[in-house]
């Protein structure tokens, strides 16, 4: 913090954060360790927002992200008050990180080890090898330019961008993910293992800008990581860090609206009609319900919720919770259940207007790493498919959620899972309406704007307003974008603006 921290403390300046996504408490532990007096107000009754927790009948299920990396921005946080994250929460490793498989039988284990990656493509195309080499390469240089120099710098004006262009011009920023790693790999299966990341933080391979390839050497550099107890032990340390630092957690506190005066914005408003006056207010809830709804009324709300509206957001997901009484050793961690089609599914997932009739999907066996969380002998699962969002496809999930469910349980006992339904003791789903309705995510969209090239950096919601002063932005909406690692970092980014701001007001008061 450079001294700054010290500067705020004398302050006595308050911060309210909307929203306990991992953006949330991030920008509230760093406003909190910065001196900021911060409240973090929550509309559900548990904090974590897309990583909420469910328990049921002794079976433990993290509601979203469970492929947890760059566990040192996750350090960073504990360090910055000069406490220790091992205090707080243990991280495990997870290997192989992911098992691909394919409906032809085939399988591909993703590990950090380069001769064990070696093996297993050469096995495939002994020339993707040395493709896989320059892919390797190329993915450190993004790694690099895009991850370490300018993933936690907000983009507030254009010259921000244009600073950025020649950097995002070397590295062919223009083109596609999946585009990119197929000048390096020839196998259609590779191709796959190395373009689906961007989907974990809900970006087309085939449309979002090849600077996603930087997935592959983040995890290649630092791991994936699975805490103990679930990643519902790193919301929960999130959360005691926060409150051992002396913020304040209100949970199933819903703000109807952020009071504006002057282009400042006053207080925030909740549900209960309780007023909580604040210095400065850091929103983490969906961008276009914090501009349209919490902001109706302002000519800056309008203007804003009108311009979001405008882009196109991100695929939806539907999600089957499930606990069987047998835990399935043969299963790995993170398994990604690659369909019969992967271009076309992908097209329809971001286009289409309806269902398609087959699935790819990501299946979570949290057991592999953690026993703890489900009874002795069980194993807790999740099953993710990826789906158009409502704004695409209108579709009934009250009436079609039941039935894609079964024809997932179907799929899953014939290929995956034999015996499914004869060992299932609970399950549970959470569909596009629960995006929208529980989290109030714009078209049900499972990760905000669409991450592609024209919807990134200054083209997202800036970490600051431009017009409100003392509102920021933090989450999967702003820069650089959604999943742990990037809502982490818009968070180290507007938590940076707001303390140097609160320091500059102190000199103007001074
Ligand atoms: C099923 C699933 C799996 C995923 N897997 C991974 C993964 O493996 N790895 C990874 O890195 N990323 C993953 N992601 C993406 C990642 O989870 C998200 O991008 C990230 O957690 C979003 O964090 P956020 O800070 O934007 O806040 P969110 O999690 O979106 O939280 C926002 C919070 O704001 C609250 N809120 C909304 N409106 C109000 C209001 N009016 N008043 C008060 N509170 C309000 C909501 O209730 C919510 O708690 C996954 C996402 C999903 C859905």
């Amino acid at each position: 913090m450079d001294g700054m921290e010290d500067a705020v403390k004398d302050l006595g300046q308050t911060a309210v954060v909307i929203g306990s996504g991992f953006g949330g408490l991030a920008a509230a532990i760093r406003l909190q360790a910065g001196g900021i007096t911060t409240t973090l107000v929550e509309k559900r009754d548990k904090p974590g927002g897309r990583a909420y927790v469910y328990e049921d009948q002794g079976f433990i299920f993290d509601a979203g992200p469970t492929v947890i990396t760059d566990p040192t921005a996750l350090d960073e946080l504990f360090s910055l008050s000069g406490k220790s994250m091992s205090d707080y929460l243990e991280l495990l490793p997870v290997s192989p990180f992911y098992r691909l498989c394919w409906e032809d039988g085939s399988w591909f284990d993703y590990v950090n080890d380069q001769a064990a990656l070696e093996g297993q493509i050469s096995a495939r195309n002994p020339a993707d090898v040395e493709g896989y080499h320059k892919f390797l390469a190329y993915s450190q240089a993004v790694f690099e330019e895009g991850y370490l120099k300018l993933g936690t710098v907000p983009f507030l004006n254009f010259r921000d961008m244009v600073r950025a262009g020649p950097q995002l011009a070397r590295l062919q920023a223009w083109r596609s993910v999946y585009s990119m790693v197929s000048r390096f790999i020839a196998d259609e299966q590779l191709r796959q293992a190395f373009s689906f990341h961007s989907l974990l933080v809900g970006g087309n391979p085939f449309a979002t800008s090849s600077i996603y390839a930087l997935i592959h050497a983040l995890e290649r550099e630092w791991g994936v990581w699975f805490p103990r107890g679930g990643t519902g032990a790193l919301v929960r340390g999130m959360v005691r860090l926060f409150e051992d630092l002396g913020g304040r957690v209100e949970l199933s506190a819903e703000v109807q609206r952020i009071e504006v005066q002057d282009n400042r914005a006053r207080s925030v408003r909740l549900k209960d009609g309780r007023q909580l006056l604040a210095d400065f207010v850091v929103s983490n809830a969906d961008v276009v319900h914090t501009y349209e709804r919490l902001l109706a009324g302002e000519a800056r709300g309008e203007e804003e919720a009108a311009r979001l509206k405008k882009m196109k957001f991100s695929m939806s997901l539907f999600v089957i919770y499930f606990g069987l009484k047998r835990h399935r050793p043969d299963l790995k961690h993170h398994t990604v259940c690659f369909g019969p089609r992967y271009r076309a599914l992908i097209e329809e997932i971001f286009r289409g207007r309806e269902l398609a009739s087959d699935f790819s999907l990501y299946l979570h066996s949290p057991c592999a790493t953690d026993p703890s969380l489900a009874p002795p002998g069980a194993g807790s699962y999740y099953v993710l498919a990826p789906v158009p969002h409502l704004g695409n496809a209108p579709i009934d999930w009250t009436v079609e959620g039941p039935k894609y469910r079964d024809r997932i349980f179907d799929y899953l006992e014939a290929r995956y899972i034999p015996n499914l339904r004869a060992d299932l003791v609970t399950s549970r789903i959470f569909t596009p309406m629960d995006f929208r309705d529980e989290l109030n995510a714009h078209l049900g969209s499972a990760f905000s704007l669409d991450p592609v090239l024209t919807q990134s950096a200054f083209f997202r919601t800036h970490n600051r307003d431009d017009k409100i002063a003392n509102l920021y932005f933090v989450g999967a909406g702003t820069h650089p974008g959604a999943g742990v690692p990037g809502v982490i970092g818009s968070a180290k980014a507007s938590a940076g603006l707001l303390l140097a701001d609160a320091a500059a007001r102190r000199l103007e008061q001074a």
